[in-house]
């Protein structure tokens, strides 16, 4: 469904990514982990058009889209909820929800759609007229979430959902990422958080400073002894 291929990104004067590759296979979760700075924000930027690479490919479904428009790439089911949730704080719930639908014409659709992201969600159904600001930062994380189901994604790319949320939160919000893949969704999941990540994902891969050093099924890296040490806390 997406295959990156040999992707490289340099901003003035860092080298972010070097001839990565990642592929995401339709109905799967795929989990992308590394440290701070390793790239992990730099490829999702460059798969949605947010950044230009220097060099690589980038296919989703089939086609080319590398150095496509944001919006264009959008519009074709691939859909980016980047970092810091960034929900519309002086906006209702209903009214972020509604944000999301700006690229659907059919307004029945919306409708649908925003009525089943309440069912998925009853806590935001019953804030439906409250600000996005008053929201916890788990819930905002989930209206971001939300907002991006409205467009009707085929893939998702979701950048830390888990930051800066309590241990419980962070378990509701991947329950909500394996739901949503569950009912048709693939997801490209970044993580720092990698228990989280490798305790929902298929297939997963690690970066450091702009290179994949690991890749494999979720079992095998969560017992892999490098991934236990660096990423899961020596557990
Ligand atoms: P984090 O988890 O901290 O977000 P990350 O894995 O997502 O890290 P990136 O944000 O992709 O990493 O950053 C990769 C490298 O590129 C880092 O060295 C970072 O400092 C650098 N970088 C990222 N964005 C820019 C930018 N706009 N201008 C210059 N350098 C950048």
């Amino acid at each position: 469904m997406l295959d990156i291929h040999g992707l490289d990104v340099h901003y003035d004067g860092v080298h972010a990514l070097r001839g990565l590759s990642v592929t995401v296979e339709q109905g799967e979760i795929v989990a992308l982990l590394g440290n701070n700075g390793a790239g992990k924000t730099t490829t999702l930027s460059a798969i949605s058009g947010l950044v230009r690479p220097g060099d690589g490919t980038v296919v989703f479904d089939g086609q080319e889209i590398t150095r496509d428009k944001p919006h264009t790439i959008a519009a074709r089911g691939l859909v980016h909820v980047p970092e810091g949730r960034r929900v519309f704080s002086t906006l209702t719930i209903h009214e972020n929800l509604q944000l999301g639908g700006y690229m659907v014409r059919d307004q029945a659709e919306i409708r649908k759609r925003i009525a089943h992201i309440y069912e998925l969600l009853p806590r935001l159904a019953e804030r439906r007229d409250q600000q996005g600001g008053t929201l916890s930062g788990g819930e905002q994380q989930m209206l971001a979430i939300g907002r991006a189901l409205v467009t009707g994604p085929r893939l998702l790319l979701l950048d830390e959902p888990s930051m800066g949320l309590a241990p419980l939160v962070v378990a509701s919000v991947m329950r909500l990422i394996a739901q949503i893949n569950a009912e048709g969704t693939s997801v490209l999941l970044v993580e720092q958080n990698a228990t989280a990540a490798l305790g929902i994902a298929h297939r997963g891969y690690v970066l450091e400073n702009g290179v994949r050093i690991l890749e494999g099924h979720a079992v095998e890296l969560r017992a892999d002894p490098r991934v236990a040490d660096a990423y899961l806390g020596g557990m």
